[in-house]
């Protein structure tokens, strides 16, 4: 593996406040850390406050989040500092703890809360690297794995490895046997039925957009927690073809529209498009990745060989696409259609062409024609057809 970077880096020129109390320190923690020892890019930047009171903060001009939380927003960046704490299980769930938060909170007492090794270092403003359970180690290592026992307080958890499984698996990362062993325990239990539904979405949604997203899939499914968060999808994660599929590159939202389709593939268009609704409604899926599913699902046939179709079949699926009015899910459609078939490179520069050609049929010259009412909607109709007619047999329109 390539040496872990090194060295000061960029994100941490601006440590802002002029700290006047020589107790209080600010380290750059978390995925920041992570991500510039790994040569990744940053995009955000956690921040941990250690020595400091809410008072303190406040002072110095930080905006805080919320009320029972430590974490305050920085004035000027709008990045978040978090004060050090330590935290204790008190209920069922990721919301289920008690904070203490203290000046006597130590920066090592702070990172032992955190889920993995490699997200538990930190940073000082020299560029040093605090790193009390070996994130390091782990990062040359490839590995994922859990700082302490007390990872199995937090059922979110499992989600995140297998979140930053579909991260970094390209990379070679592989999740530690004995974290597998804990998230496993996990979903033996029934903490993970306690997750909100918004909360496995939103987990779920970003890994759609990791580079390997079928690595989030197999890795719940590893640790018994498919069957339990995305039981519908057990299906479509069992054949390789779907996984093969949502694996290049391609936009989350195209990802699962590929994913649900074949995940019901099995029934027919009508139950298909409800189970879809029925997914959406359950997992909290945005209308963004609804309605392109749903779109998806029914046509997709059709459109993935499109230059087959003969002129009727060509209309009849842009209507049912409604693509004469809505063109901005074109792309996408066939960014699906690219995921699960090789031939639909043609229909990327036809169908476009065809879409503007159909879009100059004007009713109005029509009807100074004289054509109205029911003969008006058949001529239209005939003149669209006539139009894809003309790019079968390669008119140039
Ligand atoms: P990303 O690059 O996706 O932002 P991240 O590791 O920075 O990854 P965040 O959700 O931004 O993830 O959280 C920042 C840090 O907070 C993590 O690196 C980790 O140290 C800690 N953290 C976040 N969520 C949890 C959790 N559920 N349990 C334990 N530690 C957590
Ligand atoms: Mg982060």
């Amino acid at each position: 593996m390539a040496a872990l970077n090194s060295g000061k880096p960029a994100v941490l020129s601006s440590v802002p406040i002029a700290l006047n109390n020589p107790r209080m320190q600010i380290y750059l923690v978390g995925g920041a850390v992570r991500d510039t020892l790994l040569g990744y890019p940053v995009y955000d930047r956690d921040w941990v406050v250690v020595g400091a009171t809410p008072e303190l903060m406040l002072q110095q001009g930080f905006r805080p989040v919320g009320k029972d939380f430590p974490v305050f927003i920085h004035p000027d960046s709008g990045e978040e500092y978090a004060l050090a704490r330590t935290e204790r299980k008190s209920g069922k769930g990721y919301t289920g703890f008690h904070y203490h938060a203290s000046p006597e909170v130590t920066l090592e007492e702070d990172l032992i809360r955190r889920d993995l090794t490699i997200n538990a270092m930190a940073m000082d403003d020299d560029g040093n690297i605090i790193d009390p359970y070996n994130g390091q180690h782990d990062l040359q290592q490839k590995l994922l794995r859990h700082v302490s026992p007390a990872f199995s307080e937090d059922p979110l958890r499992v989600i995140r490895v297998a979140r930053f499984q579909a991260r970094y698996a390209h990379l070679g990362f592989t999740v530690a046997p004995e974290t597998l062993l804990l998230m496993q325990h996990l979903a033996a239990g029934d903490e993970l039925e306690h997750l909100t539904a918004e909360r496995v979405w939103q987990e779920f949604q970003r890994a759609l957009g990791e580079k390997t997203p079928q690595q989030f899939l197999l890795t719940l499914k590893q640790a018994n927690a498919l069957q339990i968060l995305f039981p519908e999808l057990i299906t479509a994660v069992n054949d390789q073809q779907t996984l093969t599929a949502i694996s290049k590159p391609a936009d989350a939202r195209v990802r699962f529209a590929v994913l649900l389709r074949s995940a019901f593939a099995a029934t027919n268009a009508e139950l298909r498009s409800e189970k879809i609704k029925t997914f959406c409604d359950t997992h909290r899926s945005p209308n963004a990745y609804r309605d392109l599913a749903l779109q998806f699902s029914s046509q997709a046939d059709q459109l993935c060989r499109f230059t087959q179709l003969n002129a009727g079949q060509r209309l009849e699926l842009i209507k049912n696409l409604d693509l004469l009015r809505r063109s901005e899910h074109l792309d996408l459609l066939l960014e699906g259609c690219s995921l699960i078939t090789d031939n639909s490179i043609t229909a990327k520069t036809e169908l476009p062409l065809l879409l503007q050609r159909l879009q100059q049929v004007d009713p109005a010259q029509l009807m100074a024609q004289g054509f109205k009412g029911k003969a008006l909607g058949k001529a239209i109709n005939q003149a669209q057809l006539q139009i894809c007619q003309q790019q079968i047999v390669g008119v140039s329109i």
